[in-house]
């Protein structure tokens, strides 16, 4: 009875519940969004720990088993939705009344990335982002520039967020065991971006160029992807920048990707 196509899998191990519960910080003035909350284990301890929880679950299924789960606990509100489909500054509004808000998830891959970028890019006010993925993609999120993870997903990320590595969870803490390793990884959502840019659209047009062409240099890159820039001004703009244009897209910090994307909209 678990939904492969929903990347069901359910933790089952009450140390990690707590190692992700103390490591998000959530104390009695934390409102929480928890995104999937499945069969409720994780849900159970959120609300102990929590002033209250607001859990999103896109499967039918899982309700009436979550409001077994969760009968006695008062401070837990169960929405049958899928989460990209709600407006979340709506929810905000008519859910919570002051105090940090916390997003809190165990979620699939496939869906995790649409799940952050619809918080992220819709600037809904949470303090954090606290979710549990394959190992793989919370390194991506991490990575630093040089790295070998370090990638488009890395920068649209760390524009929002600083990043820490929370722990890492082995396949047997679920049921039924999921095949890779997966990492708690907490996003602490920054006031405001980690770079000024001028123009956003523009910015993360350069960061999917210079990383959609891996083995070109930026000159290459830049000037032969949806941008379409000639090649005078990208040599223009990388030398304003102090950015050899042999250099590739992997070892840009953000404020250089920053200073190109600038440099292209003073001059578009
Ligand atoms: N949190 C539970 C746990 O740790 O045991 C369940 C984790 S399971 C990996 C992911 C859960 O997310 C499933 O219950 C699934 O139905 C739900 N889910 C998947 N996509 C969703 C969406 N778009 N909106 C809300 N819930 C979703």
């Amino acid at each position: 009875h678990f939904s492969k196509s929903l990347g069901q899998n359910f933790l089952v191990d009450y140390n990690i519940i707590e190692k992700i519960i103390r490591g998000a910080g959530i104390t009695k003035d934390t409102n929480v969004i928890e995104v999937g909350p499945g069969a409720g284990s994780l849900t159970q301890g959120l609300s102990e720990a929590a002033k209250k929880v607001v859990a999103v679950e896109i499967d039918k299924k899982l309700i009436p088993i979550l409001e077994d789960t969760l009968q006695g606990y008062e401070n837990i509100k169960v929405i049958n939705e899928d989460i990209l489909k709600l407006d979340l500054h709506q929810l905000l509004k008519d859910e919570f009344d002051g105090g940090d808000i916390k997003v809190i998830g165990n979620l699939p891959y496939y869906i995790t990335t649409p799940i952050i970028m619809k918080f992220l890019e819709e600037k809904v006010p949470v303090e954090s982002i606290i979710i549990m993925i394959q190992k793989e993609v919370a390194d991506r999120m991490n990575a630093k520039p040089g790295n070998k993870d370090y990638g488009a997903l890395s920068v649209a990320v760390q524009y929002y967020c600083t990043t820490e590595i929370i722990t890492i969870v082995p396949p047997t803490v679920f049921i039924p065991q999921p095949k890779v390793d997966s990492s708690v990884i907490k996003l602490n959502v920054l006031k405001e971006p980690k770079v000024k840019v001028e123009r956003e659209d523009i910015f993360f047009k350069v960061v999917k160029d210079a990383f959609g062409k891996r083995r070109k240099t930026l000159l290459n890159a830049l000037s032969s992807g949806d941008l379409q820039f000639n090649k005078d001004m990208v040599r223009e703009v990388l030398k304003e920048s102090n950015v050899d244009e042999k250099r590739r897209g992997e070892t840009l910090s953000l404020d250089e990707f920053a200073s190109i994307a600038n440099g292209f909209v003073r001059r578009i």
